[in-house]
């Protein structure tokens, strides 16, 4: 299961935590920093593939 370790405490939350127990600090933010980055990558992954795609295809 996976973690969520407080950036203010270092406490070990569950993932499912909206706040941490220790000291109550909210970790939805940090979720949703989290899920707009894996939107960022994605979106800069699907560039360079189309960009390796138009670089190899042949004219
Ligand atoms: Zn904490």
């Amino acid at each position: 299961m996976t973690l969520i370790i407080c950036p203010q405490c270092s406490h070990e939350n569950s993932a499912l935590a909206e706040v941490c127990l220790e000291c109550g600090l909210e970790l939805v933010e940090d979720k949703m920093k989290f899920s707009e980055m894996a939107v960022i990558l994605l979106v800069i992954a699907t560039l360079i593939m189309i960009i390796y795609y138009m670089t190899m295809a042949p004219h």
